[in-house]
């Protein structure tokens, strides 16, 4: 697809032209990566973060959160308890640390979570930025899958939304160690950002593409009152409706762009439509992500405003998630990997050079 033609679909406003967009989308979905959704239960294990991003509500400096961190066999329990229930994978998230023992408590939660699934359990990571060396470490531990944002492809925005030390080419460097490790590698951006072009959504495509990805997770930017960028941020009703549909158009457009990749319909969606992650779906995503931290914990993991369901145990959001992926003529794929089909590719793609 040409520059131009990316740039007129995601610029679409008007309903009837958008719904025609999601159609073509959800058809590519469909003979791209097939029927049906996955889930990947997260759990969102620890809000402590070492870093300061500025739109996150976590973010170290703001001192009203309460921090926490999951003992390891609640962890555990957490994702023992998402096997049982037949998801096929979880997702480990948490704020970034990089000390010695926050690396050997993941490796340790790693090793028994496959011991206890007799290895059937798929194991994604969203630990932000870490040395070769762990990233290394967490793979050999059982971990296959790895969640890491690039949040804007443009280094100039990233360094408007980012402190200084926080640096665009690390964030690189890094999604490339991943795939040098074996993960298979998820990335994604905020849309909506202030000073954020649909010429800069269009160039996070391209940056997809050329980064050879395999899961893409991305949402709409919601303010959090208590960060920097809120400031800068439009806020109220409208604001979050043209974030929302821009979500939906960039979603379709990347389906339409890479095809075969793994395409998160998340819960920032959720959060600005009640139907958001349906209607993502709809639009060519193919994964969804259940919260099924403990309850207790979500109020403390709050990275945008209005985070939905953070009053649900998992067991309800089982139920009332389910329920909603039939009415859009949709099933969950229960007891599978769902890996993309890309990374299939490219994984044969590399066993055949050896
Ligand atoms: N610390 C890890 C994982 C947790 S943050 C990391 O940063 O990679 C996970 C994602 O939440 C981030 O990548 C970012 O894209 C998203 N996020 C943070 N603040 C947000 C906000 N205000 N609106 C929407 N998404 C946000
Ligand atoms: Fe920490 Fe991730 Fe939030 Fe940045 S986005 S402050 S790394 S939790």
């Amino acid at each position: 697809m040409k520059f131009e033609e990316m740039r007129d679909l995601l610029s679409l406003e008007d309903k009837t032209e958008r719904q025609a967009l999601y159609e073509r989308a959800y058809s590519c979905k469909l003979a791209e990566v097939g029927e049906g959704v996955f889930y990947r239960g997260i759990v969102e294990f620890s809000n402590i973060c070492q870093k300061d991003c500025y739109y996150c509500g976590i973010r170290k400096s703001n001192k009203a959160v309460k921090r926490y961190q999951m003992p390891d066999d609640e962890i555990i329990e957490s994702g023992i308890w998402a096997f049982e229930k037949n998801y096929g994978s979880i997702v480990l998230q948490s704020g970034e640390r990089k000390d010695k023992a926050f690396i050997l408590s993941v490796e340790k939660i790693l090793k028994a979570l496959k011991k206890r699934s007799n290895g059937r359990l798929g194991i994604t990571l969203s630990l932000g930025e870490q040395s070769e060396e762990t990233y290394c470490r967490w793979f050999e531990a059982g971990a296959h899958r790895y969640l890491l944002r690039i949040e804007t492809s443009d280094p100039e925005l990233y360094c408007r939304y980012h402190p200084s030390n926080h640096r665009f080419e690390d964030r690189v460097a890094a999604l490339k160690l991943l795939k040098k490790c074996g993960y298979q590698v998820g990335s994604g951006v905020m849309i909506g950002l202030p000073g954020q072009t649909i010429d800069n959504l269009v160039r996070d495509i391209l940056f997809f593409k050329e980064t050879d990805l395999d899961m893409i997770g991305m949402g709409p930017y919601i303010p959090h009152h208590a960060t920097p960028l809120a400031e800068q941020s439009e806020k109220g009703k409208e604001a979050d409706q043209r974030r929302f549909n821009l979500a939906l158009n960039m979603i379709a457009v990347t389906r339409l762009v890479l095809k075969d990749v793994n395409i998160a319909s998340t819960t920032a969606l959720q959060a600005l439509h009640p139907n958001g992650r349906e209607m993502g779906i709809q639009a060519g995503a193919n994964i969804i992500m259940p919260n099924i931290t403990p309850v207790k914990y979500r109020e403390a993991y709050k990275l945008y405003e209005n985070k939905p369901c953070t009053d649900e145990n998992a067991s309800q959001c089982v139920n009332c998630l389910e329920g909603r992926i039939r009415l859009i003529g949709e099933k969950v794929g229960y007891g599978e990997w769902g890996d993309a089909p890309h990374f299939k590719k490219r994984h044969t793609a590399i066993l055949s050079r050896k």
